[in-house]
């Protein structure tokens, strides 16, 4: 499951001068050659050997690395043992991230924006001047609108300095589609109940569960480090694993119960569950008497949701049903019903999160060894000395009062598609200038059209990234970022079950003009103005003080690039302390906080939309080879996986005369194509769906390394639906037909 190492082999047989022409082709006669050479080209001269350690950010797990360098170039990146992410062990993405600095298509220099958007036509520019013009047009648009107008997109770490200019310069509107796009329903719905939620990394307990129930989450496939080896350490254990998925996937291969549920019926199969659990009186009593509220009025709700009641509607045996919930019930408080990360599936999320949220208290698990252990964190200080921030008179744009109460009640972040909405719509007040940072957005936001109806609508697009992606395409000024092995980034203090301080610190000077977001950040701060938010002379100066701050060594962070700090006990039984931060202080079985907003108190069923006749459900999720979009065009996972793939039924195949390897289009019920993908014909997935990973059909032609790689899934996506609790956007609401190419 994991590599050691990857060593510097040749990459692919693309000539100097082959490659030369295509990037001189790409950015316009008025590239040259100092702007387009290979990595390389700075050569230099270093000999030997040496480490550094750092952290990865082929994903946002961030785990620690040691990276070596053999005669000035990267040579292999390593797990760092000292890590208690990584464990001294990196994922395939993690060890082959040197694919990421060696892309022949990466960005540059800056360049500013010559043709239509979308052409990607740009001319080459000096950092100052693509700086002047971006900070000349940011203040303009926030003379006539306000710095409100000015909304940032970000995912990831190395966003931080950039966030802070901007949030310096007085805009509230910053966004990840993390949130709406991913966790964020059920961020929400653990909220609702625990009045907290399981957080980045997640506080679960795999390593010592017992019973491990996944709905509709692939560890293995989603290759978060940490998670996987836990779930390995917990299956060498012998724990029972509990899948649902219409899909059988690499963790339903290691299930016991692998129960295939009708896409969109989750709620049903959770609500018969806990009735089963709570009938039978097999439920942790005494956690739900002292820590529960409504627990009667919650009984009440799921009296009539017996396991006979949702067999029809989820298509799984009743008995299956109760044979699970005792199964989970029988090894509580050691049952870990896992939250998930990407639940934005069909559009009641933040219920069917705040369902799974439900199944756990009934196991009393929360705090509690195997279920979900109270995590540790450190805490910097984000940025010590520098003022607060201004604060907007006009608020966020993304989620405004509409009839005397917020359009999503109980987002606690900013969503996207609530930005996307008011750059179109001028509502409440005008959007005109995106800032987007490291995320894709045609990709990373379903509904291609409407995303770009909104850049459309801007005046001022800049974007930051490390390679050409489809946004970039639109944007007024591209700004090319070092990849993290040539970066300095702020520090990771995240919360996990040991106390840790993670580095990242450059390994390798950036080979062309590519500049750290901290630099950028500092940079465009001191154009907008807001110079005294960067007190500091470089970015060491700044990590040197909040270590200081912190009581820690900095020298000792630098040459280890991980420090542990004072361990805490994370479960109840030996001490920890858990409080639950709902308005009752108790765990809120009966939500008075939905139900005074006039949503539904305990979660409810309602049956999925059917799609059009002759059309299947898709489906989307992750290989354990790329990380979303980003890492398509890295030549050392593209190996592994060049294009995505549609699953399908084996019998539907034989319906559609389609064989495996044949070549199709996806096309969905609003008339949108995808590009051509192969059929994977397997007995592996229900007949009414179809599946394929998130992530390809790039359209970035500058990008050539992904371009056209497989099938968007985001292009597919035009039918959302929306979380009415916290704007979260599905994307399995969407029905796809396959039409064989000629
Ligand atoms: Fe890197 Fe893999 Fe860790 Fe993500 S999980 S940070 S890609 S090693």
């Amino acid at each position: 499951m994991f590599t050691e190492s990857f060593s510097s082999a040749p990459l692919a047989a693309l000539s100097r001068r082959r490659f030369l022409k295509i990037t001189a082709a790409t950015f316009g006669a008025a590239a040259t050659a100092s702007q387009v050479g290979c990595v390389a080209d700075k050569v230099t001269g270093e000999k030997g050997i040496r480490t550094v350690a750092t952290t990865c950010d082929v994903c946002f797990w961030k785990c620690g690395v040691i990276a070596t360098v053999r005669d000035g170039e990267l040579w292999k990146l390593e797990g760092n043992p000292l890590d208690p992410l990584s464990r001294g062990r990196l994922c395939t993405r993690g060890t082959a991230g040197m694919g990421m600095r060696e892309d022949p298509y990466r960005l540059r220099a800056p360049l500013i924006r010559t043709g239509e958007r979308g052409a990607e036509q740009w001319k080459v520019a000096t950092w100052d001047e693509a700086l002047d013009y971006a900070a000349e047009r940011l203040k303009k648009l926030a003379a006539q609108h306000g710095p409100e107008t000015i909304a940032f997109f970000k995912h990831g770490i190395g966003a931080y300095y950039v966030e802070h200019a901007l949030k310096a310069f007085g805009t509230p509107n910053v966004a990840a589609p993390s949130f709406a796009q991913c966790r964020g329903p059920r961020d929400v719905g653990f909220n609702l109940t625990f009045g907290t939620n399981p957080g980045t990394p997640e506080n679960t307990d795999i390593a010592n569960a017992k019973t491990l129930v996944l709905i509709g989450s692939h560890i293995g496939e989603n290759m978060h480090n940490s998670q996987v080896q836990e779930f390995a350490d917990m299956i060498r254990a012998g724990g029972t694993v509990i899948v649902v998925d219409p899909r059988h996937s690499t963790a339903a291969s290691k299930a016991k119960y692998w129960l295939p549920i009708r896409p969109g019926t989750d709620i049903a199969l959770l609500l018969a569950w806990m009735n089963v659990i709570v009938r039978e009186g097999l439920y942790d009593r005494e956690y739900a008497g002292k820590y529960g509220e409504g627990f009667d009025k919650f009984s009440e709700a799921i009296a009539d949701k017996t396991p006979e009641w949702a067999a029809g509607e989820i298509g799984v045996d009743a008995e299956l049903i109760r044979t699970t919930a005792r199964e989970m019930a029988r090894t509580r408080p050691a049952t870990l019903i896992h939250p998930g990360r990407r639940t934005t599936w069909h559009g009641d999320d933040a219920q069917r999160s705040r369902a799974v949220a439900l199944l756990n208290a009934l196991m009393g698990n929360w705090g509690r060894k195997g279920g979900f252990y109270v995590p540790n964190y450190i805490g910097l200080a984000d940025f010590p000395g520098v003022p607060a921030y201004p604060k907007s008179t006009k608020g966020k744009a993304d989620n405004p009062i509409i009839d005397g109460r917020k359009r999503w009640p109980f987002a606690d972040q900013t969503v996207t598609t609530g930005l996307r909405e008011a750059t179109i719509t001028g509502q409440p007040y005008p959007v005109k200038a995106w800032v987007v940072d490291a995320t894709n957005l045609l990709q990373s936001m379903p509904d291609r059209r409407r995303t770009l109806e909104a850049i459309r609508a801007l005046d001022f697009l800049m974007v930051i990234d490390t390679v050409p992606s489809e946004i970039t395409g639109y944007a007024d000024v591209v700004l090319p970022e070092a990849v993290y092995l040539e970066r300095w980034d702020a520090i990771n203090d995240d919360s996990l079950r040991t106390p840790f301080l993670a580095l990242r610190q450059p390994v390798v000077a950036p080979p062309h003009e590519q500049k750290p977001g901290w630099w950028i950040g500092k940079e465009l701060g001191r154009r907008l103005g807001v110079e005294k938010y960067f007190p500091w002379k470089d970015v060491e100066e700044c990590l040197r003080v909040r270590i200081a701050e912190g009581g820690y060594d900095w020298a000792a962070l630098k040459a280890k690039g991980i420090l542990i700090g004072k361990q805490a006990p994370i479960y109840i039984d030996d001490g920890a302390e858990v409080t639950y931060d709902t308005p009752s202080g108790k765990v809120e079985f009966w939500s008075k906080q939905l139900a005074d907003k006039g949503f539904d108190p305990v979660p409810k069923y309602t049956r999925p939309d059917e799609g059009p006749p002759g059309s299947y459900r898709l489906l989307t999720g992750r290989a354990p080879m790329h990380t979303f979009s980003r890492t398509v065009g890295n030549a050392r996972v593209a190996q592994l996986m060049p294009e995505n793939k549609v699953w399908l039924n084996a019998a539907e195949a034989r319906k559609l005369g389609l064989a495996n390897g044949t070549r199709v289009k996806l096309r969905n019920q609003d008339g949108v194509e995808s590009g051509p993908v192969p059929v994977m014909v397997t007995e592996r997935i229900r007949p009414e769906c179809v599946y394929l990973v998130h992530g390809f059909g790039s359209e970035a032609k500058a990008w050539k390394g992904a371009y056209r790689k497989g099938a968007s899934t985001a292009q597919l996506s035009t039918r959302v639906k929306i979380d009415p609790l916290m704007g979260g956007t599905s994307i399995h609401t969407n029905f796809v037909t396959l039409e064989k190419m000629a």
